[in-house]
């Protein structure tokens, strides 16, 4: 197997260290016994110290981050850590701003102008950072699913220019024709595409330099009823201000599928039928005999966050500007005062375990006899459940060229539950860093699963996906779903309980029953995951058909 070959090269190249330390002949070795400092004892402190009342619900630019920010400082230096960001400290500021929109629109159709009705007709919000946003009597066009994407030969802007436009789309992505399962897709068949996202849509129409996207709730087929996606519009949102050349559209938000019959009778028939033909390419964007005008206040505040960041520096004279990024989320939700009796949104599970096992795996690494050749960057990121930020923002400012980083390995909640006899990457099929799991999931005896998880929409919904977006392959390991000795179901209960009951809610909590021997495992392999990918002369690659590989 690669690693055995790989140790014998790695020694070759480290004599002094291969015959001075008798207990790591090879570098497999090395790794293997490095891999004893991960216990769970120590997972379940960390976890519980992040997950504790004292840290608030680690919410950026609260006294919680300060907390959780000199924690994780302290815990990587006294793992033997350097500070990771080449100005000598610990941290990289992430400026931040939170915005509450409220918002008015009303269509002029021939004489006739209507005002809509804010919550139950429409909901918008404007991420452009500014405390007035208008939009003044701009062409409503129907753009099918809003989507440009060349190497699947789909294009909702043909012969279109859509500056200055308001544009109505669909959701998801074009459905296969003529195909037996009904879910599947014309872009990947089994597979989410990142083009059906909502985010590459709206990042998509400002490129063309629309003014604002509405997108059509499609009422009791959509997943969240509209009055849930109407008030997750106008609760505060955030973000990171954007470059001149990159300001997201004006307005952003949603319409009713009644709404859009009305706009669209005449122009088009219904949302029924208009759906139908959204799924054949020759669809060209409908001018709907209407036009729109805006107007946005934001409340706008500002805040300062911090990413932590810590370097463990290759040995390599080639290898050591190369980088392998592992990234967890420290942030939570923070508190609600509004709420009686418990306030505080513990996040031990999402994202305390994670940052846990990125502490205990900083300190395994830091303890191999023989370092890594390439350097490990360890990344805990801000608001990540602000939609990403601190990531969104090491990626416009990197501390090390993104060129020169091989990888990215995110952790996103972590195993409370035992053992498990199989892993996961939620990015499954993406890069080639399956083989490394795969492998690294053999030395343990357990299976690595072949398969995308949920589609593969996992890929999309934590921090790894800014770094895929710039090219980085990007992964996101996670735990498995076969408990040893437990029913084959297990694993779906307990996920699904924690899913329909403690995510996002106060109740993710540290409990009594927990059983982290299941996550000391997965951090060991991904120890091991990690220790291969530094010292591979080859550098991870995306597959042939990924989306995020560079054409
Ligand atoms: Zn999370």
């Amino acid at each position: 197997m690669a690693t055995h070959k790989l140790g014998t090269f790695v020694c070759a190249l480290f004599v002094i260290g291969c015959t001075a330390n008798r207990n790591s002949t090879t570098a497999d070795d090395a790794w293997r016994a490095a891999s004893a400092s991960i216990t769970a004892a120590e997972m379940l402190a960390h976890i519980s110290v992040l997950a504790s009342d004292e840290f608030e619900g680690r919410a950026p630019g609260t006294p919680g981050e300060s907390k959780t920010v000199s924690y994780l400082t302290e815990e990587f230096r006294r793992a033997g850590l350097l500070p990771g960001n080449p100005d000598g400290t610990w941290t990289q500021r992430v400026p931040a701003t939170g915005f509450t929109s409220t918002s008015a629109l009303t269509i002029r159709s021939g004489n006739v102008v209507r005002e809509l009705a804010r919550g139950s007709e429409f909901a918008a919000r404007s991420r452009r950072l500014q405390a007035d946003v208008r939009v003044d009597d701009s062409e409503i066009v129907f753009a099918g699913y809003g989507i440009d994407a060349p190497q699947y030969g789909w294009n909702d802007y043909k012969h279109f220019d859509a500056r200055g436009k308001t544009l109505l789309m669909l959701e998801g992505e074009p459905k296969a024709s003529g195909s037996e399962t009904p879910e599947a897709t014309r872009f990947r068949k089994t597979k989410a595409s990142f083009f059906g996202t909502r985010t590459l849509k709206l990042d998509t129409a400002a490129r063309k330099g629309a003014a604002a996207v509405l997108f059509v709730h499609e009422g009791e087929t959509s997943r969240v009823s509209f009055a849930v996606a109407a008030a997750a519009t106008e609760r505060e949102g955030f973000d990171i201000a954007s470059n001149a050349a990159d300001q997201p559209v004006a307005v952003e938000g949603w319409i009713t599928s009644s709404v859009f019959d009305q706009l669209c009778s005449g122009a088009c028939g219904d949302l029924a039928s208009l759906k139908k033909k959204a799924s054949d390419e020759r669809l060209e964007p409908v001018p709907l005999n209407a036009r729109a005008s805006f107007s946005v206040r934001n409340a706008l505040r500002s805040f300062e966050s911090h990413n932590v960041v810590a370097l463990l520096p290759g040995s390599d004279p080639k290898l050591r500007d190369e980088y392998v990024l592992l990234t967890a989320h420290w942030d939570h939700l923070g508190r609600n005062p509004s709420l009686a009796g418990d306030q505080i949104y513990n996040g031990a599970i999402d994202n305390a375990a994670g940052t846990a096992q990125l502490l205990e795996i900083a300190e395994a690494l830091a303890n191999i006899a023989n370092r890594p050749r390439r350097s490990v960057l360890f990344l805990a990121t801000t608001g990540e459940e602000r939609g990403f930020l601190g990531a969104r923002y090491y990626v416009r400012h990197p501390l090390y060229p993104l060129a020169s980083t091989v990888a990215e390995i995110n952790l996103d909640s972590g195993n409370v539950w035992g053992r498990t006899s199989d892993v996961n990457n939620l990015a499954y099929g993406e890069t080639t860093l399956d083989e490394v799991f795969a492998a690294a999931a053999r030395q343990q005896r357990r299976t690595f699963s072949e398969e995308p998880f949920a589609g593969g929409t996992y890929f999309f919904l934590s921090d790894q996906i800014e770094f895929a977006r710039a090219g980085v392959p990007a992964s996101f390991p996670g735990p498995g779903n076969l408990y040893v000795g437990k029913p084959t179901d297990y694993g779906d209960q307990r996920w699904g309980e924690y899913g329909a009951k403690d995510y996002h809610q106060v109740s993710d909590e540290v409990r009594a029953d927990w059983d982290l021997s299941g996550a000391v495992e997965d951090a060991q392999w991904l120890l091991h995951a990690i220790w291969i990918v530094t010292q591979d002369e080859r550098r991870p690659q995306w597959r042939e058909d990924a989306e995020f590989r560079r054409r």
